[in-house]
């Protein structure tokens, strides 16, 4: 009989709990129209969820939103120009931003007045926390896709940081900026791959030496759930990133002995619970 493996950490982070906590709050603190700028996290039914419950809708820009409303920013952060933007409507903010996220902006910040140059590593220069860090100093700041990172040409390595998003995967992110110390040994090298994501994903590579199959829990959206994939295949091992029970393949499970599974950090354990019922009785009938 196969045996299902659930990582531990899995799930919802610190700065997920914080930001839906915030929505929370917000709606008790204010009678005014409440509205999310983008996806408040990188989940549908957590968005639904919030939305149905505390009556807050989700727009896309500061223009859908009228004034003398509160806004709140998303988990993932935001540029200045939309908190200016905000301001100069007269919207009340409420920044639902990870602050660990915004520690990446804080050090954008402090060495673009330094002048120095930065490379911002990412898995998408349209990601919302790309768009948020390259917004404090488009000029400095330059994204780049980490499978890109051989292409990447630096031309004054002693004036250039490298960052990097807080959910890329720790393997592929050792191998990039090993990479780059190698081809530019002046750079200056300042990972802010957060620890929620780091746990996670040592969690599945800790599973990974005994399972062959691993499927994480996550909306293809969202970067922390894609990274974990990420780092279960970057060790050979087959992996399936899935939003919930109904997309499952019971084909996958053939002739695998150990299972693992995780969830990204903004998937709701609910989600996850019924994925792993699921898979029990897939692999136990
Ligand atoms: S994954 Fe990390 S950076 Fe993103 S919200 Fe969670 S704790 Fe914050």
């Amino acid at each position: 009989m196969a045996n299902l493996f659930i990582a531990s950490p899995h799930g919802f982070c610190f700065g997920i709990n914080r930001a839906i906590d915030l929505a929370r709050e917000t709606r008790e603190k204010y009678s005014e129209d409440i509205y999310f700028l983008g996806e408040l996290v990188h989940n549908q039914h957590v968005v639904d969820w919030l939305e149905s419950e505390l009556k807050i809708r989700t727009v896309q820009s500061i223009d859908q939103i009228p004034r003398g409303s509160v806004v709140i920013i998303r988990a993932h952060g935001a540029p200045p120009q939309t908190y200016n933007q905000a301001v100069a409507k007269g919207l009340t903010i409420v920044d639902a931003s990870c602050p660990l996220v915004l520690k990446s902006h804080q050090t954008v910040s402090k060495f673009s007045s330094q002048n120095k140059k930065i490379i911002f590593l990412c898995n998408s220069i349209t990601h919302d926390e790309t768009i948020g860090v390259v917004g404090e100093n488009p000029y400095l700041v330059t994204p780049v896709v980490i499978s890109d990172i051989s292409t990447l040409d630096i031309p004054d390595p002693q004036n250039c940081i490298v960052m990097t998003q807080t959910t890329l995967s720790t393997l592929e992110t050792k191998d990039a900026l090993d990479f780059l110390k190698n081809k530019y040994p002046q750079i200056t090298i300042m990972p802010h791959i957060c620890q929620a994501t780091s746990d996670r994903q040592n969690a599945i590579i800790e599973l990974v030496k005994t399972c062959t199959l691993v499927i994480i829990v996550g909306s293809s959206t969202s970067a922390n759930s894609n990274s974990l994939q990420k780092v279960a295949e970057s060790v050979g091992v087959k992996s399936f990133i899935i939003d919930n029970a109904s997309e499952i393949n019971y084909k996958w499970f053939a002739g695998h002995q150990n299972i693992a599974i995780s969830s990204g950090a903004s998937t709701p354990e609910s989600i996850l619970e019924e994925v792993v019922q699921k898979i029990n009785e897939i692999i136990h009938q």
